[in-house]
């Protein structure tokens, strides 16, 4: 095309020149590069010099080729999205929850501890999940908790249920410990989990942001 178009324009301008009785009508236009306004005989010439016409025949390839590569990484995608697991969903759904959980709890402090630190945080469950699958996603059973409360102290239930007790009350505590039903999450329920989740915690984390 740029090619094309620059021979196009030199035999336009010796046509005009070598006989002035073909004159076609000369247009102005302005340079898609440096808007420099030019004229032209050829609507296909958007540029003012052969340098600007190269300049847009690279855009043009740049945007090609930037095209094909977010054909490639979204057929890349679905093709990952469609060999995860239930396990890599069970997964992402549950690091979707604890990064709410923490965004809600971004001003608490530690539910076992009640320290304010500047280490790591989790998202501890109050009843573990390997006791408690059918309160994995339970918001209720999940809090801010430092990190050696966590994974040092088995959570430090005790603390943790006294500070539950005040941040929740008596009944929804006893609530939690009581039978629940439970029902095997399908992937379509833990895709759910995930888009939902990642959709408030994003939320928060904005106007969190404000
Ligand atoms: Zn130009
Ligand atoms: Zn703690």
């Amino acid at each position: 095309m740029s090619i094309a178009a620059t021979s196009l324009q030199a035999y336009d301008q010796l046509r005009v020149t070598s006989n002035p009785s073909l004159t076609i009508k000369e247009k102005k236009r302005k340079c898609a590069i440096c808007r420099t306004e030019f004229r032209t005989f050829s609507s296909l010439v958007k540029w003012c010099s052969p340098e600007h016409g190269a300049e847009v025949a690279m855009r043009a390839l740049e945007k090609k080729r930037a095209r094909e590569a977010k054909e490639v990484r979204q057929a890349d995608r679905a093709r990952r999205e469609k060999l995860k697991t239930r396990s890599d969903w069970m997964k992402e759904a549950q690091s979707a929850f604890n990064a709410w959980v923490k965004e809600r709890d971004f001003d608490l402090p530690c539910v076992s501890c009640g320290r304010h630190h500047n280490g790591a945080y989790h998202a501890g469950h109050y009843l573990s999940v390997g006791a408690r699958p059918d309160l994995r996603f339970e918001p209720l059973n999940v809090w801010k908790q430092c990190a050696p409360c966590n994974l040092y102290l088995s959570g430090n239930l005790v603390l943790y249920r006294q500070e539950l007790v005040r941040r929740i009350g008596l009944a929804k505590v006893e609530w939690l410990e009581g039978p629940h039903e439970s029902k095997k999450l399908t992937v379509e329920d833990l895709r759910e989990i995930v888009k939902t989740y990642r959709a408030r915690a994003r939320e928060m984390k904005r106007s969190r942001n404000a």
